[in-house]
């Protein structure tokens, strides 16, 4: 069979293409106002659902769940919108102002109007003292208060005297949840999971750059036919911790079908890549590991922990889903991180087409990776003749391609897979999918049974090609 048509999309990536569409993305995500639940969200997801051309098979749907709704332990909280949410100063002007900017309200603040003094005021009031001139951003999605968010500066010149504060919020019962799901069907039914929180308002690499990489990702699978992908892939578009926890609940049996999966974050910074390991040893680990060495970029790779994005749901014990999350930059380790330094200039169309290009590459190396069968075993076949030297595509050098050959013909006793290959010879897996395909074409290797969909948790390998 020919190379991955992925492997194809990849090479013929234009990431400064990307990356422009994926910083326009996030520029157009920016101004909303997002929370758990809302119509924040719900304009969060048209726009990316907006941004796509499906195919027959593939298919967008946009979940409400409603609020009070039992979600494994969890309970779906009431929905929450705002309308405005002001305070006035002693002198009459408006001294904080969501309208100004998205977090300087607590998201989740409960409706209030009232008078209250300085010193009540100051009870409600957040700010980073050692980072007087960032607002930072807080939450309290399940304990009922009120409060805003403003910088030291500002907090520190608020004078003495009565102040007027208006929160023009809804907390509605009746309301829900909503998250995206794209489905997009491939040879096997087995999937690759993708996702990413919707939930932030107004922060750029937490989270914005997430979904927009997954878009840009999303698109390119969009454009492959059914039989051009190998996997099935499912990208999930989920407020923080209780979307997850939502789909979990309701796709109880996730564990036999989910082969592969990553967390996006945090993909819009300067810094490296980072990649933080699924709770178990799973083939994604190596199909990362292997693409970065394709790409030749640096990757530092992390053991599992509990905590971060919702990794922490999909490998929680009783999933055990075969999940990493690789992002640049890991949360909480930038200045920036929860805060309004976390604009638009602290993200990159550079930065986010390398992202791009980066998640292809790890999808690229999972549908590359099979097993073959070398069926001339004994003593080198006679590759000039054959017409294998020097005709290979690939962007390495003819010598490259040439060990790249002998590597697949040597290794494809019908147990070793592509990426073990690549892992063995230190060849960019690319060169090797490349070096597989002219040999299958030739004749000289047939593809086999074993590849990382062998992962998948009680799921019996299944035959390819
Ligand atoms: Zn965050």
């Amino acid at each position: 069979m020919p190379v991955p048509a992925l492997l194809e999309r990849l090479e013929a990536l234009d990431v400064d293409a990307a990356g422009r569409s994926a910083l326009g993305l996030v520029e157009s995500l920016y101004p909303i106002l997002r929370s758990i639940t809302g119509d924040g969200v719900r304009a969060t997801l048209a726009a990316v659902r907006e941004g796509l051309e499906l195919n027959g098979n593939d298919a967008w749907i946009t979940h409400e769940v409603p609020s009070g709704d039992r979600a494994l332990d969890w309970e779906v909280p009431p929905e929450w919108n705002v309308r405005e949410a002001w305070v006035r100063g002693p002198g009459g002007d408006k001294v904080i102002d969501l309208a100004e900017h998205g977090l300087h309200l607590l998201s989740y603040s409960e409706p209030f109007r009232g008078r209250v003094s300085r010193q009540e005021l100051d009870e409600h009031l957040h700010s980073l003292p050692e980072q007087p001139d960032r607002i930072p951003y807080r939450t309290s999605y399940y304990a009922r208060r009120w409060g805003f968010c403003l910088t030291h500066r500002q907090r520190q010149a608020l004078p003495e005297g009565e102040y007027e504060v208006c929160i023009d919020s809804t907390l509605d019962e009746a309301g829900s949840l909503t998250y995206g799901e794209l489905f997009l069907p491939g040879a096997d039914p087995r999937e690759v999971l993708l996702s990413t929180h919707v939930c932030h308002p107004q922060l750029c690499n937490d989270n914005l750059s997430g979904v927009a990489v997954l878009a840009e990702v999303a698109a390119v699978l969009a454009k492959l036919q059914r039989a051009q992908r190998r996997f099935s892939y499912r990208l999930l578009f989920v407020p923080g911790t209780i979307g997850a926890i939502c789909w979990l609940a309701r796709n109880p049996d996730c564990s036999g079908r989910v082969a592969h999966g990553l967390v996006a974050a945090n993909l819009g910074d300067r810094g490296g890549f980072h990649y933080k390991r699924s709770r178990r040893e799973a083939p994604i680990d190596r199909a990362v590991r292997c693409a970065f060495a394709a790409l030749d970029q640096p990757l530092e790779i992390e053991p599992f922990s509990p905590f971060g994005y919702d990794e922490r749901q999909y490998c929680s014990p009783g999933f055990d889903l075969p999940v990493g999350s690789l992002t640049r930059t890991p949360w909480g380790r930038y200045p920036e991180y929860h805060t309004s330094g976390d604009d638009l200039d602290f993200v990159s169309a550079a930065s986010l087409g390398r992202s791009v290009q980066a998640y292809l590459a790890v999808l690229a190396a999972l549908e590359a990776d099979r097993s073959y069968r070398n069926l001339s075993p004994y003593g080198e076949p006679q590759l000039g003749r054959r017409g294998l030297y020097g005709s290979l595509g690939g962007a390495s050098s003819g010598r490259e391609r040439e060990q790249a050959l002998l590597w697949m013909l040597n290794q494809s006793d019908g147990g070793r897979s592509l990426l073990d290959v690549a892992e063995r010879s230190g060849i960019a897996f690319t060169d090797l999918a490349h070096a597989a395909a002219a040999l299958e074409e030739a004749q000289l290797l047939r593809a086999g049974d074993r590849g990382p969909a062998a992962g998948a948790a009680g799921m019996a390998p299944r035959t390819h090609g």
